[in-house]
């Protein structure tokens, strides 16, 4: 149940806080490139759907990235992205509520490419990158936690290595969730977090 109000002004903070780590890597590298590729747009704004961001809040966050920090012009965007953003919030075509991606569909869907970051890091970063990004930008600072993340990685147990992350961000041992959904790694992070 859903029991904040979420703004958009607020996702950068949550990105830190509460985001998995597919979804804190498009929310970042959005913010910082001012745009998002295809497959990126996808599975983010269908993660930002479930975390409850209303679909104004939707538009304003994805205008202020794309027109007002970036060289968009506003007629551009309104063409090539109102559209999309209202369909992926089921206002428009036949009005389908599309569903957030799931973990498996995020790991077996087409790996991202040049300049796209969609994907699930446990699986689509090389072991190095991983590693060296966990502990330089993501805070974790213990080497047996990195190294555990990495081997359950590199041994195709995305969704635990992810797990790991979460407890170790949170402060839970043996939380006993096991990760399935990047909006369920929202939710119980909110849970935790806000009590
Ligand atoms: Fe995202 Fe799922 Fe990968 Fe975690 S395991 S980073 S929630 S796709």
């Amino acid at each position: 149940e859903q029991t904040e109000t979420i703004t958009y002004d607020m996702l950068d903070t949550l990105a830190k806080k509460s985001y998995p780590l597919c979804m804190r890597h498009l929310h970042e590298q959005m913010t910082k490139q001012h745009h998002l590729k295809h497959l990126g747009r996808l599975q983010y704004r269908l993660f930002l759907k479930g975390i409850g961001l209303s679909l104004d809040e939707c538009l304003k966050f994805f205008r202020n990235e794309f027109v007002s920090n970036g060289s968009m012009n506003p007629t551009q965007f309104e063409r090539e992205h109102v559209y999309n953003i209202r369909h992926a919030y089921g206002q428009e075509g036949k009005h389908t509520s599309y569903t957030p991606y799931s973990c498996v569909k995020i790991i077996q869907d087409p790996p991202p490419g040049v300049n796209e970051y969609h994907g699930c890091p446990y699986r689509h970063w090389d072991p190095n990158t991983l590693k060296q990004r966990l502990s330089t930008n993501y805070g974790i600072h213990d080497e047996q936690v990195l190294n555990e993340i990495v081997d359950r990685s590199q041994n195709h147990h995305y969704q635990i290595a992810c797990q790991i992350y979460f407890e170790y961000q949170h402060n839970v041992k043996n939380h006993g969730i096991g990760i399935n959904h990047p909006n369920q790694y929202f939710n119980e992070s909110r849970k935790i977090l806000t009590g």
